[in-house]
């Protein structure tokens, strides 16, 4: 094995306390889930760097992906200091009258590409980002195999606009027993294409825009970085495999998997990007947790092939305050074939 796993959660008091008083709550209407908490436990940060080494308050290791032959330095995994799910328990799903409410039972994980707090993912080696994704992949699979979780997210919270909560460049992985709602809208909606069509939506949006070549930012290997037809903010940006895959983590996982295009393509997106805002953020869709022997499996059943894997990366731009119908239609000054138009004469090593 490449990494070694800790399951004794006792050298962090706070994870087992993150907060007694938090729980989800769905709405009745959207059906979107919501953290509800007070927010005590978030706000005491400590004056010194966690992630740097030698930090005298380190948080809990999960695992650990050791230096490459190709010179990439470790990715570690580790507890977040202040959670918003706790990893013990179940989640005793309740109704308070039409209400639905349950514990905030999940995983909360931060993944620190690496040890220099100077260096973001974006300049980093491409070996290096293989070896994030490698321990990224590895710690989604791991998490899914716990069948309280129905699905696991990646995300990369960049700039203070875009709510980045440490200094040091990491990333985070939450588990959950629910599927948020952006993804769920995109399952559906797969789905419903794949019943009528048989079919997969993304594999045929790709290969429109791979004809046009219009909303295209770069293709590299097997993966393509594309502007969205109706893209929600400027400049939001797509990375893709072009073969059908619908499990990011499986891809990233087997022998054939060319992580070295994946990482440069993200590497040299995300610099167009910072050079165009100053925030952002990135997450990775991949497909729920179809290890859960609920009826999950049965309704999902033909989600290998109606969905596929993508890392969305929505930037902030920093002047624009918003009047409150555009946070509720989507507006964006700049068109996403402007957008892939400016971003591809970004220069970029
Ligand atoms: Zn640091
Ligand atoms: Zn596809
Ligand atoms: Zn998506």
């Amino acid at each position: 094995m490449l990494f070694e796993c800790y399951p004794s959660i006792d050298a962090n008091p706070r994870r087992c306390f993150p907060g007694h008083s938090m729980e989800l709550r769905k709405d009745p209407i959207t059906r979107s889930w919501v953290i509800v908490g007070d927010d005590t436990d978030r706000t005491s940060q400590p004056g010194y760097c966690p992630f740097c080494p030698g930090s005298p308050n380190a948080p809990q290791v999960i695992s650990t992906l050791s230096a490459n032959e190709h010179g990439a330095s470790p990715a570690v995994a580790m507890v977040h200091p202040s959670p918003l799910y706790r990893i013990e328990g179940e989640p005793h799903r309740r109704s308070e009258g039409i209400y639905d409410a349950m514990n905030t039972v999940g995983a909360h994980e931060v993944l620190v590409q690496s040890f220099r707090h100077d260096i973001e993912l974006w300049q980093s080696s491409d070996a290096a980002i293989s070896q994030f994704l490698l321990l990224a992949a590895q710690r989604i699979q791991d998490l899914k195999n716990d069948l309280r979780f129905k699905y696991v997210t990646l995300f990369k919270n960049y700039g203070v606009p875009a709510g980045q909560e440490f200094s040091h460049p990491v990333s985070e992985i939450t588990a959950t027993t629910f599927v948020p709602r952006r993804v769920l809208y995109e399952l559906r909606a797969s789905r419903d294409y794949y019943l009528e069509k048989e079919r997969c939506v993304f594999c045929d949006t790709l290969n429109q825009e791979l004809r046009e070549q219009v909303r295209i930012v770069e293709s590299r290997g097997g993966y393509v970085a594309m502007c969205p037809f109706a893209s929600r903010v400027p400049y939001e940006v797509w990375i893709m495999p072009r073969r059908h895959e619908a499990s990011f983590e499986r891809e990233a996982l087997s022998a054939s998997a060319q992580l070295n295009d994946l990482s440069a393509l993200i590497r040299r997106t995300l610099h167009r990007v910072t050079s165009l805002a100053e925030a952002f953020h990135m997450v990775l869709h991949t497909v729920p947790n179809t290890y859960q022997k609920s009826n999950i499996l049965q309704y999902w059943k033909t989600v290998n092939e109606d969905y596929h894997w993508h890392l969305e990366i929505l930037p902030i731009l920093a002047t624009r305050a918003k009047p409150y119908f555009l946070k509720e239609v989507y507006y964006t000054p700049v068109s996403s074939e402007v957008a892939a138009e400016r971003m591809r004469t970004v220069a970029v090593r």
